[in-house]
């Protein structure tokens, strides 16, 4: 397979097309990107890396990150996660209010605000300095210790958090949050405030595509199982109440943030990465789904 090209030629045809869509408004910080840029990195289990655009440029990875938090605490804490947060689609957009009451404080999934939120307080019990080791943690996956929390973009978020502190507020009196609200939501601010390159998102989810071992070291981070698992949640429930779409048209198990970031693993092939700013109505980017769509496409490469 000539990723190079087919990456090459449905770069020149996205860029071609009308860059629909709005920035993500709701977080202050997130409104001064410069809404033209479009980066993609793809990397292969057999070593091939490649990308094009803004690939190397560092962007808030947002919602993307909350893979890799519930990949620590499936680590640590086992199928007991499951007593806390579903594994069921929500259908909902992010932020919603409207099914935690009706599911008595039990998110539907860990890939929606309400279920990272939860994945946060297991994280806040387990650990003494919580957003230190997470930050570890993403430093390991991704084998690179340039990796950061984007102190301006977590403050920023943590002073407008209106939903999430009442997300977390109606969770806390169903019971299931356990520790103060306000380190939980500290940890997921900084959690959705880490910032990566399209080229050190692909390398960071390499793992998902490799039965939970990082091909190049060898690493096992979770094991045959855990990675289908994640990568399961990740299919029915990674783009909100628009994870059918995205199944429809890309076919491949992804993730979304409102910075514009997608990441997407075929397993056993390749990760790859594809960053735009400007988001559709339901919180996703916009050429980001297009460019992925065309490169399944082209490639012939989904998992169904
Ligand atoms: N930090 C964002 C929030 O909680 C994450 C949402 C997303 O990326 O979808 O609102």
């Amino acid at each position: 397979m000539d990723y190079q090209k087919i990456i090459e030629a449905v770069y020149a045809e996205v860029k071609s097309w009308e860059n629909k869509g709005q920035i993500a408004q709701y977080i202050p910080e997130l409104s001064n990107v410069n809404p033209r840029q479009l980066g993609v990195h793809v990397s292969t289990l057999d070593g091939y890396d490649v990308g094009m655009g803004d690939h190397h440029t560092k962007f808030s990875i947002q919602s993307i990150a909350k893979v890799l938090s519930l990949t620590l605490a499936y680590r640590l804490r086992g199928n007991e996660l499951w007593k806390r947060v579903g594994v069921e689609p929500s259908g909902t957009p992010f932020n919603s209010l409207v099914q935690l009451e009706h599911d008595q404080g039990i998110p539907r999934n860990p890939m929606i605000n309400a279920g990272a939120i939860v994945i946060c307080d297991i994280l806040v019990s387990h650990f003494r300095n919580p957003k230190k080791e997470l930050l570890a943690f993403v430093r390991e996956v991704a084998q690179n210790p340039d990796i950061a929390f984007n102190e301006s973009v977590a403050q920023s978020e943590l002073s407008v958090g209106y939903r999430n502190t009442a997300l977390i507020n109606l969770m806390k009196a169903f019971g299931n949050i356990d520790n103060d609200i306000e380190l939980v939501l500290d940890l997921y601010c900084y959690m959705c405030s880490l910032e990566m390159t399209c080229q050190e998102l692909s390398r960071a989810f390499l793992f998902l595509a490799n039965d939970g071992i990082d091909p190049i070291t060898q690493h096992q981070v979770l094991s045959l199982t855990r990675s289908k698992r994640v990568n399961a949640i990740m299919q029915t429930c990674g783009f909100y109440d628009e994870a059918g779409e995205f199944s429809f048209r890309v076919g491949l198990p992804g993730k979304s943030g409102v910075g514009g970031g997608i990441v997407a693993v075929h397993p056993e092939h390749f990760s790859i990465a594809v960053w735009s700013p400007r988001l559709n109505k339901k919180g996703n980017s916009y050429r980001g789904m297009k460019f992925l769509e065309q490169f399944t496409t082209q490639t012939g490469l989904s998992v169904f």
